[in-house]
Parts: structure tokens; sequence; C-alpha cells
């Protein structure tokens, strides 16, 4: 995905810190600035996901005990307008909901809100990488 114009400028970071940008980069397979780019937008957009609103999509993955299924459940087919898709799977005695959301950071809020309610045990949500580039015209 091609982002336009680079900027290149000098940042000081711990020896520590670049050694294991380095290993990770070298790890993964990805130059430095492609990972450096990655952590810095998805740590930013992390910052202002719940400050600023806006438009946002991406995965939200849900941890519950099995004996809360139905009341979880019951919680996303209230937010069928914001979940594109989702799936279930039983890992020992842990269940993982995985969805696909879409809509305005206040319903998605909204929703974790009411997971955590109904007793999910850990919600974790992943914007998508193409929330951060719209949302980037937000800054200027
Ligand atoms: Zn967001
Ligand atoms: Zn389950």
């Amino acid at each position: 995905m091609r982002r336009g114009k680079k900027r290149r400028f000098g940042v000081s970071i711990p020896e520590d810190t670049a050694c294991r940008l380095r290993e990770l980069a070298e790890t993964l397979g990805v130059d430095r600035s492609t990972l450096v780019t990655e952590a810095v937008d998805a740590y930013l957009h992390e910052k202002s996901h719940a400050s600023q609103p806006h438009v946002c999509e991406g995965v939200l993955v849900v941890f519950h005990p099995p004996r809360v299924t139905a009341s979880i459940a019951g919680v996303f087919e209230d937010y069928t307008d914001i979940v594109v898709a989702r799936s279930h799977i039983h890992s020992g005695s842990t269940c993982i909901e995985i969805a696909y959301v879409k809509g305005s950071t206040e319903t998605i809020l909204r929703l974790e809100k009411d997971l955590r309610r109904a007793g999910a045990e850990a919600c974790k949500y992943v914007a998508s990488p193409h929330t951060y580039y719209d949302q980037a015209s937000l800054f200027g």
C-alpha cells in the first residue's frame, strides 16, 4: 500500500530498543522504517481511538467463560448494524468470540462496555490500518 512521500528525521532511541527493533525487523523480514511506521501508526491511533470520534473498523476479540455465551451472543445481536462478521472458537474452558466491526467509535466503545457487563473477561480491539489513513486527514 503506497502512502505517498516519506520524511527522514533524526530520532534518538535507547541502544537496547534499537537492537530489539533490528532483531524483530530481521525476524519478520521487513525493514526498520516499515516496522517503525507500523508501530507509530498503531500507537497514534490507539491513543486517539477513544478520545477523537471517528468512523473506525477493525477486529474485536472477546474472551469469555462458556457460561455467559448466551449473554455475549445477545449483546452482539443488539449491534448487528456495526458487526460485519463474527465467529466463535472454543479453547479448553475459554470461549473466544472474534468480530469484525465497522461503525462510529461511540458505538464500538459502547459494544465493548456491554460485552464486559455481559461477562467478557477481556476485550481487545485492533483497528484496521485503513482507519489510520482515513483518520490522518482529521489531524491535517
Ligand atoms: Zn479507531
Ligand atoms: Zn464457546
